[in-house]
C-alpha cells in the first residue's frame, strides 16, 4: 500500500524508485515497472511527481511523451488486470497523478502557467490568482442488482459482444451516491430498485474515477435498455452467467460477492 504521508515532498533522488509512464501506458522492462534512476536517462522534458512511500522508499512517477529506448509500453488497463492487489493502488495512483500533472499546466481561472507545487500536498498554486488546483477525482457508482437467483447484467455499445457487466455511471453535481445509483439503473435499463447497500470502492484511473460499489434489489419495472447507450441487458441466473469482468476490478468483485450472498440466502430459505 502507498503511504501518502504528511511530510514535505522530496525532489527526485538516487535512492528513490521510479514508475515510468506515457499517456495511456506504463513502461516495463524485464516485466518489472519499478526502476532506479540509474536504469533510465532523465530528460529535460520529462515530468516527475512524488507519489508517496512504498515499501519504505520514496516513489516518483515520471511522464515521457515517448518511451525511452529499451522499454516496452504496456496499456495501463492490461498492467492493472495482470498486477495483484498489492500493486494496484500504487499503479493507479501513479498514473492518476501523472495525468493530473500533465493536464494541469495552466491555471483554469486566470490562464497563468502553474509552476509552483504545494510542498506537502498534491496541489498546484497559481502565483497570480492564488487558487489551488488539486488532482481531479470523479466519483462513479457501480451496482449489482439481484432478482431472486439472478443478477442484472448489461453491455454498453463500447463493450465487446458477449461480455456483460454491472450498471455504472458518473455521479452528477449535487447528487448523492444513492440518488446516482437509482438514476443510473433507471436511465440505463428502465427498472426501479430498492435496498441499496454499500460494498466498497476502488480507484479506477481512466483517467480519474473513484468507483463506489453497491448491491441493490429489484423493485419493479421491465428491463428496457437505453437505446443509445445499452446494447443488451437481462437477468442472468447465477449458475449460468456469461463472461463478466475478472475480480481485479470492483465490477468483477461485486459479481462474485453477490453470487456468494445469493447462495447463502438460498441455503437459508
Ligand atoms: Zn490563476
Amino acid at each position: 500500500m502507498v503511504e501518502i504521508g504528511t511530510s514535505t515532498h522530496p525532489s527526485p533522488h538516487a535512492m528513490a524508485r521510479y514508475i515510468l509512464v506515457t499517456k495511456q501506458s506504463v513502461l516495463t522492462h524485464d516485466s518489472g515497472f519499478l526502476f532506479s534512476i540509474k536504469d533510465f536517462h532523465p530528460t529535460p522534458e520529462m515530468r516527475s511527481v512524488y507519489i508517496g512511500q512504498f515499501e519504505g522508499e520514496d516513489v516518483f512517477v515520471c511522464h515521457f511523451s515517448t518511451a525511452p529506448k529499451g522499454y516496452t509500453e504496456k496499456g495501463l488497463r492490461d498492467v492493472l488486470y495482470e498486477s495483484d492487489a498489492y500493486y494496484f493502488g500504487l499503479l493507479s495512483r501513479a498514473h492518476q497523478l501523472a495525468t493530473w500533472d500533465l493536464d494541469h499546466q495552466f491555471c483554469g481561472r486566470c490562464g497563468s502557467t502553474l509552476t509552483k507545487k504545494h510542498e506537502k500536498e498534491h496541489a498546484k498554486l497559481c502565483n497570480k490568482c492564488h487558487i489551488r488546483h488539486y488532482p481531479r477525482i470523479s466519483p462513479c457508482i457501480i451496482v449489482s442488482v439481484r432478482k431472486e437467483n439472478s443478477i442484472l447484467l448489461a453491455r454498453s455499445f463500447n463493450m465487446p459482444s458477449g461480455r456483460m457487466s454491472n450498471i455504472a455511471g458518473f455521479v452528477e453535481a449535487g447528487e448523492t451516491l444513492e440518488e446516482a445509483v437509482h438514476r443510473e439503473v433507471l436511465e440505463e435499463v428502465g427498472i426501479h430498485i430498492k435496498n441499496i447497500q454499500y460494498r466498497g470502492s476502488q480507484p479506477w484511473s481512466f483517467p480519474h474515477q473513484l468507483m463506489v460499489g453497491f448491491f441493490a434489489e429489484y423493485d419493479h419495472g421491465d428491463i428496457t435498455p437505453a437505446p443509445e447507450e445499452i446494447a443488451e441487458a437481462g437477468w442472468y441466473p447465477i449458475d449460468a452467467l456469461p463472461t463478466t469482468p475478472n475480480e481485479t476490478s470492483i465490477s468483477g468483485q461485486l459479481i462474485l460477492e453477490h453470487i456468494e450472498l445469493i447462495k447463502q440466502m438460498d441455503s437459508k430459505a
